[in-house]
Formats: C-alpha cells, structure tokens, sequence
C-alpha cells in the first residue's frame, strides 16, 4: 500500500479550501458532510459558495495569501481549477506545516479522497492509489446495492445503546448480541421501515440480557479454503470468514485466504507437516469444542474440501458428541485445480467415465495402498499427498499390467502462482519426480482409459452392461436399446 486509509477526525477543527469555483465548491459539498469549520481562501467566490458563506456554513477569506492562512487547519484542499496557482498555493501551505490535498495533482497530495459510500455514521470509503478510477466507481455501486438506505440510522442507534446494551447484556453475550441486532430480527425490521419495532426489538432483548436464543451457542463451521487462490473460496466460506471469532487453520491454507477473514478474529494455527504432528488431532478437536462452549462461532479452515483427506470425521464428531452444532462448507478441492491447470477434463466421455481420489499416505504403520486396483481401465487416478510414494505407484501400477505409456501429470500448488504441471509417461514417473524437483503440495494424475472394446459406446451389450453407466446419462445408448 502506498496510502494508509485513516479517517481523520474534523469536528470542530477547520477545514481550508483554497478555490472559488466550481473544483472548490465539489470539494465543500463533501466537507459540510462533516461537522468541520470549513474556511474558503479565495478572491472571489462563485454564487454557491457565496450562498455557504452568506447562510454561515463557511467562512471567507479574500485577502492576501500566506502560510498562515493554513497554519491551523486539520486538512487543505488546493482547489483553484489554476495548476500553476495550485502549485504556488501548495508551497504555502506545506510552508505552514498542513496536510495538503491538491486537486488532480497527485504528486502534490499528502492525501487523497476516495470514492465513498455514505451512509452516516456507516462510511465506506474506496481507493485504488489513482490506477483505476472506473473500478473504484464499480465497486462503490456495487456496495451501495449491498448497505440499505437506512443502514445508518441503525447503526446511529446502536451507538446511543451502547451504553445501556452494555450496562445489561453480560460481556461474554455482547457480540452474540450485536451479530443479532445486525444479522436478525431488528436489522431486517429496520430496512423495511418498521424502525420502532426495530428499536422495540433490541430494547426488549436487551432487557432480557440476551440475543434471542440460537445466536448465542457456538457453532464450529469446518470450511473449505479450496486449493490456494483466494477467488476460489465459495461466497459461504467468505461469510463465515467475515463472521468467525476464532480461526483454526492449517498448513496448506493460502496467507491471502486469511485476509478474508474479519480483522479482529483470533487466529490459531494448528498446522501439521507431515510425519510431524505438532498439533496432534484430539488436541485440535478439544480446542475448537472448548472454543464453540465458550460461545465462540469457530472456523476450521482446511485446505481444498474438507471432507477430502481432512480428517473431517474427527472434528465432526467431536463436535456432536459435546453437541455443539457443526457444519461443513464444502471447497474446491486440489484434484478440481488441478485438472483446471492441465486445461483437461477430470473424466473425458469415452475414454475415462470414473475418478478416484486416493492418497498416497495412509496412518503410519498402515500397509501403501493397492494402487493398480483404484485405476481400473476408464479411470483418471487423482492421488493426493503422494509425490514421496511415486517409485513405488509406479512400480505397483506396472507390475500390475497398467501400460508404462499411460499418461501421467503432476500439478504442483495448482491454482497459486508457484503452480507447475509436469507430464510424463508412467514409466518415467519417479525419474521425472526427481529431475523437476515436483514439491508438495502436488496431486498426481494417472489416467487409463477404457480397453478398446468398451469403448464401443454405441454397442446395446455396452448399455446392458450392469457396470456400465446408467442409460438415462447416456441418450445415444438409450434410444439404440
Ligand atoms: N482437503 C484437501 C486435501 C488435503 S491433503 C483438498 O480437498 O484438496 C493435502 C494434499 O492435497 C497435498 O499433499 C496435495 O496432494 C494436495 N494439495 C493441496 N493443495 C494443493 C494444490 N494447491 N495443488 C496441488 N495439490 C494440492
């Protein structure tokens, strides 16, 4: 970043325009927004502005310029439409000390003004460092859509309850209660117009200590980060990022997935390298349930889908057992970005109608898995957390009669900017695994298709075939039938 949003304090403090056109006057429009003493320095004013002096919303000053015109002020617009007047008036008051704003002269600007969205006291404000206007502008629409018209005097009068709120709802109940105000009954009350049963609604609840009850338990949402880039994260996983208190994330979730996260939730990593289990599995499914106890809304960020080699079984039933309520957000999982990075399909009509996800590390002490037996012909082959196993893929899958041409590819952290894909003949698998130095996280696809004579599609005996797909997904063996 090379601007910091701040947003600066002006009640009661001045505010300098130097300008009496109309650049001037848009920048005093903005500034009576705020409850800051705005002061115009200019020989001559343009009608409106002489109407905000007139009406005593401003003051002016028509007299000779010099820093000490600034000296006091909390902000100063450079606004004369003149750039060589601005740069002069520039100097002036950098002289003086102030934080200067010069219209359309961005090297000149201790500051900049974003796009904003006004929903007083609720203020969003947009900036894109001036690369690109026409976003910014895309973007205030899209929230202006987002925040109802009303959305600031909620939030006006949930200020003037603070107080009282926190006066009778007990500290370990209060951002239940707030989640509620906003999230519930009184917001929805309020954007359809009834603000006194809004009102009526928080007083009522606030009386009685509590958020109305199902805000109040913890809740442990095991979400899926998907496989690394941020914009694959699903709308949900973004909301409950927005929402959780606590974040429990793994080793293989992307930096820039936390980002989503809201700024003052607690984040805990619970990673586990393989082999080495710093954090053991009963010691993660004990804290997010004492978290969620504690009324906590938990979030279990697991890379890719969390159902997926993510021993989600364990949270799961940790969580019913202490019966908390739990749910699953599902992901993108690794074997889906991979296949997008090979720019090829998971199953290819004719040739593979069959997945298998396996994993190439099983418990310790678990026999390796029988390979040759998951990539039975017509079957792409994703194997998961397997790259230190490919000799011995390899020399399971050749032994057991599978082609050594059979086409292999290795995608490594599929869908970030580290992402590679190599490929390679089966037989070539753990040799290419050392030359290209493939690294986790990697997923390895084999592919087998179907033997020539079930590829036959339009043969009847295909579609008789109990094993064979089911004859309403596939219309051309239907209606030769
Ligand atoms: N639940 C995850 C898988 C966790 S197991 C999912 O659904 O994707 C960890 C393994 O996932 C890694 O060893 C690797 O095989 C695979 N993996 C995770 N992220 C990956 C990525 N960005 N690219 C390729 N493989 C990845």
């Amino acid at each position: 970043m090379k601007t910091f949003p701040m947003f600066l304090t002006l009640s009661g403090r001045e505010v300098v325009i130097a300008g009496g056109g109309e650049q001037a006057a848009q920048k005093a429009r903005l500034i009576l927004k705020t409850e800051a003493d705005l002061t115009l320095v200019a020989p001559e004013l343009d009608p409106e502005l002489a109407a905000l002096v007139a009406a005593g919303r401003a003051r002016h000053h028509a007299g000779a310029i010099c820093p000490a015109c600034f000296g006091d002020a909390a902000l100063v617009f450079i606004a004369t439409g003149c750039p060589g007047v601005d740069r002069a008036l520039h100097a002036l008051a950098k002289e003086a000390g102030a934080l200067v704003n010069v219209v359309d002269q961005p090297a000149l600007c201790d500051a900049v003004t974003p796009s904003i969205v006004d929903r007083d006291p609720v203020v969003v404000a947009i900036g894109t460092e001036g690369t690109a206007p026409v976003l910014a502008r895309q973007i205030k629409t899209r929230v202006e859509q987002m925040l109802e018209p009303r959305l600031g005097d909620l939030a006006a009068m949930a200020g003037r309850m603070r107080e009282a709120v926190a006066a009778r709802v007990p500290a370990d109940r209060r951002r239940a209660f707030w989640r509620w105000v906003f999230d519930g009954a009184p917001r929805t009350l309020h954007a359809s117009g009834a603000e006194r049963d809004a009102a009526r609604a928080l007083k009522a609840a606030m009386e009685e200590g509590r958020a109305p009850d199902a805000c109040e338990t913890g809740l442990i949402s095991l979400v899926g980060a998907g496989p690394g880039a941020r914009d694959l994260l699903t709308l949900r996983a973004v909301q409950r990022l927005q929402e959780a208190d606590v974040i429990f994330y793994d080793r293989l979730v992307d930096p820039e997935v936390l980002e989503l996260a809201r700024r003052d939730a607690e984040r805990v990593y619970v990673g586990k390298a393989v082999g080495a289990h710093a954090w053991p599995q009963e010691k993660i499914d004990a804290v997010i349930v004492a978290a969620a106890k504690r009324g906590q809304r938990v979030v279990r960020l697991k890379s890719g889908d969390p159902g997926i080699f993510g021993r989600a079984t364990e949270e799961l039933d940790a969580a019913r057992q202490n019966g908390i309520a739990v749910e699953v957000v599902p992901g993108v999982t690794a074997a889906s970005a991979a296949a997008a990075a090979t720019g090829r399909a998971l199953t290819e009509r004719g040739a593979t109608d069959r997945v298998v996800f396996a994993t190439g590390t099983c418990r310790p002490g678990d026999a390796d898995p029988d390979w040759a037996s998951l990539l039975l012909p017509g079957t792409t082959l994703a194997l998961y957390m397997a790259v230190s196993k490919a000799p011995a893929v390899q020399a399971n899958l050749l032994s057991a009669g599978v082609s050594p041409d059979s086409e292999v590819e290795l995608v490594a952290s599929a869908s970030t900017t580290g992402e590679t894909v190599t490929r390679c003949p089966l037989s070539d698998l753990a040799a290419t695994v050392v030359a290209q130095k493939v690294q986790n996280p990697a997923i390895i696809f084999i592919r087998r298709p179907k033997t020539a004579a079930i590829m036959v599609e339009t043969s009847p005996n295909v579609a008789a075939d109990a094993s064979g797909p089911a004859p309403a997904q596939m219309p051309r063996l239907a209606a030769l039938a």
